[in-house]
């Protein structure tokens, strides 16, 4: 059993990250957006952590005190301080929710289990005293994962599966990795660097997210075309449940029926609470390359892309392609790109991550590609200062909301044969919900058969920001549900897809998962009112 060096840092409670990396906005940006966008300063700063309002503990203290027993007193809290982490999670309504001090779906006290066995004990009390358990990663969720229904329970308690963080063991031989779902992203990576080895998943929410909460909601990396998404990463599992501890995956795959790995990648703490992983793990890499092309339209870019993703043999690790708007906001000087007041056309940023000569291969094969799809080399510089950036667009959003605009992502997929089709529609939506905002998108996440789209748009908040933000979200639903998306590509269901879900899935597919729910949690206390319609 190895422990991270690095402890797991506190995140701030109503935004993103460490706060010492706060992001300001430059003057001119400032002026941009009231030029561009009509934003304004708005009326009323964010509240203070002190006035964030938070309902009485309903928790009686005989439940606390049994808690106690089982997980040791230190670790259960009822504070005010671990309440508000643990409400909600980081999608823009929850971030405007505790700028606005309102903290009314913080749980009544979060319960902080040392082993699986300590998880089983709780899920058994919890059960039998109707308390309703939300299990609790990173707290990174942005689909509303993490705010359970508190009607018909004696209580709700956040799970923190902060304490199980241990990389448990390393076979080299087959490349497996038995990791704890507690651990963040870069406690992971330190751990598995020791060994030379790495997961290579690293999503946007890379600095707080957990290996538990990437199963839970089938979470997607920014190297996806290299190392693949976070659910084809797991060969195994052990899950506790309120009827019992699950062990499952012997083999990479099985002909043995149905693969009930899959029941729990993507459960989203609703059938059971993931207590470890085992995953499938790479070389770290020798070398890493980025570097940019430049496509004249996104129709152009996506089509280069599909021809990498359709070809065969191994594709580049990163592959993301912006549209014309967000390459063109993304530039620090719009004629970086193209011909000094030509349109910027489209970037799309390759990376290539193993040994020099695997490298030098996979680029040489991609620029064949490339250049014959239409792109032109860009060189390294677009790539690596998108690398340097690549986890810091989370800490603009911040600044972005305090200033008086609402910026907020959302994203979907499909085959590659209805992609200009959802992109249109997902555009129109929003500018049509939203009056003139700003509509970026890009294209991260590519198969053989389709890809993702990643939408970012940023507008002038009314004064009603989350009621604005409710009705472009419902377009936009709406338009992927129709245009034939997915509801979700990696950002999974919670609370606010779960609509969109049900249709996407039919009568029959909710109740095949309402029978599993009902059989692996009859008293239905994990994560109600998530996930399952
Ligand atoms: C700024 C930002 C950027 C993001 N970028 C990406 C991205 O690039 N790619 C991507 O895929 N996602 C992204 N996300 C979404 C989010 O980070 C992912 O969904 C991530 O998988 C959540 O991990 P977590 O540890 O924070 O889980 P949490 O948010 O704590 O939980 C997520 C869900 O899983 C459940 N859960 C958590 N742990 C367990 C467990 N051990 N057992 C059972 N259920 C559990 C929770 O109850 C909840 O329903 C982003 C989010 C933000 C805020």
């Amino acid at each position: 059993m190895e422990t991270p060096l690095t402890p797991a840092e506190p995140m701030l409670w109503s935004g993103w990250g460490d706060p010492a990396k706060a992001a300001e906005l430059p003057a001119p940006v400032r002026d941009l957006l009231a030029g561009l966008l009509g934003v304004r300063a708005p009326a009323t700063p964010g509240a203070t952590f002190g006035e964030v309002r938070l309902p009485q503990v309903a928790l009686p203290a005989p439940v606390l005190a049994a808690l106690a027993e089982i997980v040791g007193d230190e670790h259960v809290r009822a504070d005010d301080d671990a309440r508000i982490r643990h409400t909600r999670g980081k999608s823009t309504p929850d971030l405007l929710l505790m700028r606005a001090g309102d903290g009314s779906d913080a749980p009544d006290a979060v319960v902080l289990p040392g082993s699986h066995d300590e998880v089983a004990a709780v899920l058994r009390l919890c059960a039998e005293q109707r308390v309703a358990v939300v299990p609790f990663g990173g707290g990174t969720s942005v689909v509303g994962g993490l705010a359970a229904a508190r009607r018909g329970f004696a209580g709700v308690v956040a799970l923190d599966l902060a304490r199980l963080n241990r990389l448990v063991s390393v076979d080299p031989v087959s490349m497996v990795a038995e990791l704890e779902p507690g651990l963040r992203a870069p406690q992971a990576e330190q751990l598995l660097t020791a060994h030379g080895l790495t997961l290579g998943h690293f999503p946007q929410s890379y600095e707080y997210a957990t290996l538990g909460g990437f199963a839970a909601a089938r979470s997607s990396g920014q190297a996806s075309a290299g190392y693949g998404r976070f659910d084809d990463m797991v060969v195994g599992m052990t899950v506790a449940t309120p009827r019992g501890t699950l062990e499952i995956g012997r083999a990479p795959r099985s002909a043995a029926g149905p693969d009930l790995r899959q029941v729990f990648l993507g459960s989203e703490g609703a059938f059971g609470v993931i207590t470890s992983l085992r995953l499938r793990v790479r070389r770290a890499p020798d070398v890493t390359a980025y570097e940019g092309w430049r496509f004249a339209t996104f129709a152009e870019g996506t089509a280069a892309l599909r021809r990498l993703a359709q070809q065969e043999g191994p594709p580049p690790t990163v592959l993301r392609l912006s549209d014309e708007t967000e390459t063109m906001v993304g530039l620090a000087k719009p004629t970086d790109l193209g011909e000094a007041g030509r349109d910027s056309g489209c970037l799309l940023v390759a990376g290539f991550e193993g040994s020099p000569g695997d490298v030098a291969y996979r680029r040489d094969r991609a620029a064949a590609v490339l250049v014959e799809a239409g792109g032109v080399h860009l060189g390294p510089e677009p790539g690596e200062k998108w690398a340097q950036g690549r986890f810091s667009a989370p800490y603009l959003r911040d600044s972005l909301l305090a200033a008086g605009a609402t910026v907020e992502t959302l994203e979907t997929a499909c085959f590659w044969s209805n992609l200009p089709r959802l992109y249109d529609a997902v555009r129109l939506a929003l500018l049509g919900a939203l009056g003139s905002p700003l509509v970026m998108c890009h294209v991260s996440h590519v198969y053989a058969t389709g890809a993702s789209l990643y939408f970012t748009v940023v507008t002038a908040q009314t004064g009603d920001p989350l009621g604005q933000w409710a009705t472009a979200k419902r377009a936009a639903n709406e338009a992927i549900v129709q245009a034939g998306g997915t509801i979700s590509h990696h950002h999974g269901v919670g609370r606010d897809h779960r609509e969109a879900y049900a249709a996407e899935i039919g009568d029959l597919g909710g109740e095949i998962l309402r029978g599993i729910k009902e059989r692996l949690d009859p008293a239905g206390i994990l994560n109600p009112g998530v996930l399952i319609p």
